[in-house]
């Protein structure tokens, strides 16, 4: 949700009547912060600046009308979630239906009750916030907080797409908590959970971009996403989560030779091509995470192409 520096929330009011406009500001100034547009263009840009948390919209205006005003809203991806109250008059009740159908969520009539008007934008704004919320938590892992695979797939998607425009490479870590099984049957499930929330913790730690992105994939596993990065500070990233892990120093009897948690690290670089896509990095890393695995744990195995397939 857009707040402005002080925490309030950002209501548009787009009327071409500087009275109504004046009405609303006072019903409203105590509890918000405001900004005007007197027409429907002059409000597609404020929004496209700074969109706001909720927008009341006159219908009637010269120019562009506020059910154009709306169309326009609803095919911006940044705006299309952004709640719009109309504002009609007592004799068009047909313009709310209109209005509705084109996606407002409510609308309020003219001449104000100041009493309604407060009620009727608090309750959208209270369920934006609901929503946004909502949204929010189903991006991210209970446990630990972070962005679960959810998350994690569609911000794989998104960043091979734009790393494939702005041709740079991509890389992708995979890391993996050693003998995780052994340690939950040692110490039990509540002891495992404060485990991959400590390592969660260690492993975000050691990321400094804020392009970067770290998901718990499943289980005890995390995956580190990193636009823009090449193998070399890929492996740079990986081997700082490596030692971060080894530092924690958390006592785990049933890792054989380490006697504490450890995590081994699969990465892999690409840069997106035509023939390649987002799950073929998956495939590498988790291929390098199986090395790193085989040839004793506790370490970083980097993904190499074979030998035919050239980058
Ligand atoms: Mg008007």
């Amino acid at each position: 949700m857009t707040t402005c520096h002080d925490g309030q929330l950002m209501i548009l009011l787009v009327d071409d009547a500087p009275t109504n406009i004046q009405v609303l500001n006072e019903t409203l100034k105590d509890d918000y912060r405001l900004f005007f547009a007197t027409s429907g263009s002059e409000a597609l840009r404020m929004v496209n600046q700074a969109p706001p948390d909720l927008i009341i919209l006159d219908i009637i205006m010269p120019d562009m009308d506020g059910y154009e005003v709306c169309r326009a809203l609803k095919a911006n991806a940044q705006a299309q979630n952004i709640p719009i109250i109309f504002i009609t008059s007592m004799r068009q009740q047909e313009d709310e239906v209109v209005g509705l159908e084109l996606g407002a969520v409510d609308y309020i009539t003219k001449p104000f009750n100041p009493a309604v008007v407060r009620l009727r934008v608090r309750n959208q704004i209270e369920l934006k916030r609901q929503r946004d919320l909502l949204a929010r938590l189903s991006n991210l892992d209970g446990l630990t907080g972070i962005p679960n695979r959810r998350a994690l797939d569609a911000s794989i998607d998104r960043e091979w797409r734009r790393c494939q425009r702005s041709r740079k490479p991509v890389s992708l870590l995979m890391a993996d908590i050693d003998h995780f099984k052994s340690y939950n049957d040692t110490y039990g499930h509540l002891a495992g959970d404060d485990c991959l929330k400590s390592v969660s913790s260690s492993l975000l730690q050691t990321l400094e971009r804020p392009g970067d992105l770290l998901a718990r994939y499943g289980g005890e596993e995390f995956m580190a996403l990193l636009p823009e990065t090449d193998a070399i500070g890929a492996q740079l990233v990986a081997s700082k989560m490596l030692q971060a892990v080894n530092d924690l120093a958390m006592p785990h009897a049933g890792a054989l030779a380490d006697e504490h948690v450890t995590a081994s690290i699969g990465v892999a670089t690409m840069q997106p091509g035509r023939t390649t896509s987002s799950a073929n990095l998956l495939e590498a890393a988790d291929q390098a995470l199986y090395q790193a695995k085989q040839q004793g744990r506790n370490r970083v195995c980097v993904w190499s192409p074979p030998a035919d397939q050239h980058a």
